[in-house]
């Protein structure tokens, strides 16, 4: 790639082939890259939920958001992601679905980066209030927090952007725009397209991205299938990459109180 060309990057997954092979296939051996990616995502742990940003942990460890329509897929990414059957479904339970999920990620006693599994939206039946919440909710988190340095956007392969994901993009175009915010979108479900609709539905998502690109952006897509586990590998190093081109975390450490002020023996 030229140096300083806009990114906009997208893989395209294997076709995807309906036909019963003829004779068992021996699966490609792993990239060590995506392995050590993999094992990294496997310690995601369920951390604490938060239904506004004051609530949640402010530290710097990096942040990346999981965001998306209900029933995009988000849960599903998320969980083979993490190879973990149940981990994003804990985001579903009751009295959970409005709220953000924050993971911890790394060794136990040395986090080194938090998933925030946001509300998932767009269901019609929503009522307008609820549709305000979301809204502050979003925005304040998408603009606000400060740890946040990528944005994984799940959008159903077959139906492409919807207005509210546009709308989601608007929230943090701007720091999508600077590069302070990554943005990778997965085209989720991606085993019900054939090779064809598959081309066309990244063709269209990087028509939509176009808007966000510029030379300091990082902006990628990518088909996905949970099901299939097709671009797993290549979600999972991104995830690692971007974490490990985080500024290194800053440990603050409070100055020693001061001695208690003496008494002036002249007062
Ligand atoms: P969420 O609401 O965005 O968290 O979506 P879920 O992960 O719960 O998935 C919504 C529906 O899509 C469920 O019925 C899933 O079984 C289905 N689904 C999720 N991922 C895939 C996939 O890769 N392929 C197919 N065919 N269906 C999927």
């Amino acid at each position: 790639m030229e140096q300083n060309a806009p990114i906009l990057q997208s893989t395209m997954a294997e076709p995807t082939h309906h036909r019963k092979p003829s004779s068992p296939r021996i699966a490609p051996a792993q990239a060590p890259a995506a392995r050590e990616a993999l094992g990294w995502l496997h310690t995601a742990r369920f951390l604490t939920s938060a239904s506004r940003i004051e609530q949640l942990p402010q530290g710097d460890l990096p942040e990346i958001a999981f965001v998306g329509r209900s029933n995009a897929g988000k849960s599903s990414a998320i969980n083979t992601l993490a190879q973990q059957r149940q981990l994003a479904f804990a985001s579903k339970t009751p009295g959970r679905t409005q709220l953000i999920n924050l993971f911890a990620l790394g060794p136990r006693d040395a986090a080194d980066a938090y998933f925030a599994d946001l509300p998932g939206y767009g269901y019609a039946a929503v009522d307008r209030g609820k549709k305000l919440v979301w809204q502050q909710v979003m925005a304040d988190y998408l603009e606000v927090r400060r740890a946040l340095m990528g944005v994984v956007l799940m959008v159903d392969s077959r139906h492409g952007f919807t207005p509210l994901d546009r709308q989601l993009l608007d929230f943090v175009a701007q720091r999508v725009r600077t590069g302070e915010v990554k943005l990778l979108v997965l085209l989720t479900k991606a085993d019900k397209l054939t090779k064809s609709e598959a081309q066309r539905a990244v063709a269209a998502a990087q028509e939509v991205l176009g808007d966000f690109v510029t030379d300091d952006s990082d902006i990628g897509i990518a088909p996905f299938s949970a099901m299939r586990r097709l671009g797993v590998d290549d979600a999972a190093e991104t995830l690692r990459a971007w974490i490990a081109s985080a500024p290194a975390r800053v440990e603050f450490e409070l100055p020693p109180a001061p001695p208690p002020a003496e008494e002036d023996p002249a007062a």
